[in-house]
């Protein structure tokens, strides 16, 4: 396939790894980043920073820029980036391919609460009599959890946040991923927690905190998925450049 011009829908430790891979290759590697945290990790080539305005200005932009190729290597859970991709690529007929990472799978070894969302997250917490949870959702799914003042909450954010959150009982560690798991295993047992909630996100980078967990018997409520991936996707990074390639 030729592939000069190539657009990376990131904000993953894969697009930034693809980015850097494609560097100083034959092909112009443009990385666009919804602009979510303060200081976004270094990539390489060029880089745009902010939302594109929808699927009709994606579809310029694509166009302005002579974009030859677009990679979908958004996190699983930015399902809304990936269907305005979809439409963009279609409606200027880009080619286009998604890196969908394989979800996590429990084991017998495993104690996982499969929730739908945010909310049915927060019930769970109830439901268990839970007293000290980590919150490994992001931002976004703060919401669900305010109004909750039994339950004393760490959560983990890339960015100390500017304004106080609105939970009632909370303490905030920053982090970006990759995690270790021994780092992951001490922050659960100082901090006494009792259940983690997380997003079925895939990869290696957030997986130590669910070896923590099982290791120290904790239980996850873990939410599922909702995106759909499209056709064929990619898997692994590796695929990827072997269709960038035309391999
Ligand atoms: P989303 O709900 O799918 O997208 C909302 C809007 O944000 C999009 O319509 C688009 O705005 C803009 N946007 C999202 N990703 C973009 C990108 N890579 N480049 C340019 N604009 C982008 O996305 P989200 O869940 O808020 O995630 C935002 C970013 O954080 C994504 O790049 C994702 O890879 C990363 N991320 C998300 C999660 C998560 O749990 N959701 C976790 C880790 C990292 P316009 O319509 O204006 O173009």
């Amino acid at each position: 396939m030729t592939a000069n011009n190539i657009l990376i829908l990131g904000g993953t430790a894969e697009a930034a790894t693809i980015a850097e891979r494609l560097a100083g290759g034959d092909h112009h590697v443009i990385t666009s980043l919804a602009g979510r945290t303060r200081a976004p990790r270094a990539v390489a080539g060029e880089v745009r920073i902010g939302g594109f305005g929808g699927v009709a200005a994606m579809t310029d932009y694509l166009r302005d820029k002579r974009i030859d190729a677009v990679i979908d290597a958004t996190h699983p859970f930015a399902t809304q980036i990936s269907a305005n991709a979809v439409a963009a690529c279609d409606a200027a007929g880009v080619r286009r391919l998604q890196l969908v990472r394989p979800a996590w799978q429990a084991t017998t070894d495993d104690n996982w609460i499969e929730v739908e969302d945010g909310r049915a997250a927060a019930q769970a917490i109830r439901d268990g009599g839970y007293a000290r949870a980590f919150l490994a959702t992001g931002r976004q799914e703060l919401p669900a959890f305010e109004q909750m003042p039994d339950v004393r909450f760490l959560v983990r954010l890339v960015d100390q946040p500017d304004q106080p959150l609105a939970l009632a009982d909370y303490d905030v560690v920053a982090g970006r991923g990759p995690f270790v798991e021994i780092e992951e295993r001490a922050l659960l047992g100082d901090q006494r927690i009792d259940v983690i909630v997380a997003k079925n996100a895939g990869g290696a980078g957030s997986w130590p905190k669910m070896a923590a967990a099982r290791e120290l018997g904790l239980p996850v409520i873990m939410i599922r998925r909702t995106m759909e991936p499209g056709d064929d996707p990619a898997a692994s990074v590796e695929e990827v450049l072997k269709w960038i390639a035309g391999a």
